[in-house]
């Protein structure tokens, strides 16, 4: 293990959502971890168990109620405007379903190139230039450039979404049940090409799943979430050898 600091730092993480009329719940409870540069952690439990609200505090779709998020050695709240911009840009995500989180009324082009735009990196020329790149770096025919989402398979629309996910050349990305919803054979081609783009990009990606099959084949380092707390932490190894928590192996 080297000296670089981790790619993303979080400790105590907690967030309590107000529910109308019957009080408070917490769905993520003081939960910490830090991911190595270049790695893969993966963040696994049952439907419910809070993996998703993580996700979304670390991509600031939610508020976090209290807590710490330090991304390439910068706490997000210590930084404001332009700066916190460019910060976010750098942890990028890749949701489940992957027609909905494509817009259907915009193709693939577009669609790719939206968080270049939305960022005023280059020019309309050098834009699509780069869409072609990253077609090719997702092992997708340049021919798909003008097609609508639901005009491709769901394998295709994934790797659309990953596409997205890495023109802006983040460092991390966060995959939530990014797989889950493709057939075991599609599945393992993601994962591959999710291997294959880590050794050549160097991202680090936190990897959301119930499945721990999944696990297996991508992470090196797993947190077993369990009514919003972490109840293990372990090399991908140690949880599949030797786990420690009666859940871990209720789950496996
Ligand atoms: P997972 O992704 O592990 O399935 P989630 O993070 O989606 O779990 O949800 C964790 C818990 O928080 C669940 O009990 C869910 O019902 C609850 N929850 C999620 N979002 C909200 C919300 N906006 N308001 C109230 N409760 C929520
Ligand atoms: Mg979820």
């Amino acid at each position: 293990a080297g000296t670089a600091p981790p790619a993303i730092v979080v400790e105590n993480l907690t967030k309590v959502f107000k529910i109308r009329g019957s009080g408070e719940f917490t769905a993520v409870d003081d939960v910490s971890f830090s991911i190595p540069k270049g790695t893969t952690m993966a963040l696994v439990g049952e439907s419910g168990s809070g993996k998703s609200t993580v996700a979304k505090m670390l991509l600031k779709l939610e508020e976090a109620t209290s807590g710490k998020i330090v991304v390439g050695g910068k706490d997000l709240a210590s930084v404001t405007g332009k700066e916190l911009f460019n910060l976010r840009s750098r942890m990028q995500p890749v949701f489940q379903d992957p027609y909905g989180s494509l817009n259907p009324l915009r193709n693939i082009g577009n669609t790719i190139s939206e968080p270049l735009s939305t960022h005023n990196v280059g020019t309309r020329a050098s834009r699509r230039e780069r869409v072609f790149e990253l077609l090719d770096q997702v092992s997708l025919p340049r021919t798909l450039i003008g097609r609508y989402p639901n005009e491709l398979s769901g394998g295709q629309r994934q790797r659309i979404a990953i596409a997205r996910a890495l023109a802006l050349k983040p460092e991390i990305v966060v995959l939530d049940e990014a797989v889950s919803a493709l057939d075991v054979l599609v599945q393992a081609q993601i994962l591959r090409l999710l291997a294959d783009l880590q050794a050549e990009l160097g991202l680090t990606y936190l990897f959301i799943t119930h499945d721990l099959a999944v696990v297996r084949v991508i992470a090196d380092h797993v947190c077993v979430m369990q009514r919003g707390k972490i109840v293990e932490k372990a090399t991908t190894d140690e949880v599949f050898d030797d786990p420690q928590e009666q859940y871990t192996r209720d789950l496996l």
